[in-house]
C-alpha cells in the first residue's frame, strides 16, 4: 500500500471520530414493509414517508422512519435541528 493511501485512510479514520463533521441533507430511501414497499424521502429538514400510517396519524414519522433512524444511528438528521451551514 503506497503512503498516499495510507496517509488518507489514517485522515478518514480521525474524520469518523468526529461525526458532527457530516451532516446528512437529503436522501430517499425504498423501504419494504410487511405489507407493502414504501418511499421514504428527507429533504430540507423533513422526512417523509408514502405509507398510510404516515398520512393517517400526522405524526411525522412512522415506523419505516423510525426503523432507518436506527440504522443511521449517528448519522440519522433531525428534522428539529436548526440549519446550521457546514464551514
Ligand atoms: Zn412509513
Amino acid at each position: 500500500m503506497n503512503s498516499s493511501l495510507i496517509s488518507k485512510i489514517e485522515k478518514a479514520r480521525r474524520y469518523a471520530a468526529e461525526p458532527d463533521r457530516a451532516r446528512i441533507e437529503s436522501l430517499h430511501i425504498r423501504f419494504r414493509g410487511d405489507h407493502d414497499v414504501y418511499d421514504v424521502r428527507f429533504d430540507r429538514g423533513v422526512w417523509s414517508c408514502t405509507c398510510h400510517s404516515f398520512e393517517a396519524l400526522g405524526l411525522g414519522t412512522c415506523s419505516h422512519i423510525m426503523a432507518i433512524e436506527r440504522l443511521l444511528g449517528i448519522l440519522a438528521p433531525r428534522p428539529a435541528e436548526p440549519a446550521e451551514p457546514l464551514l
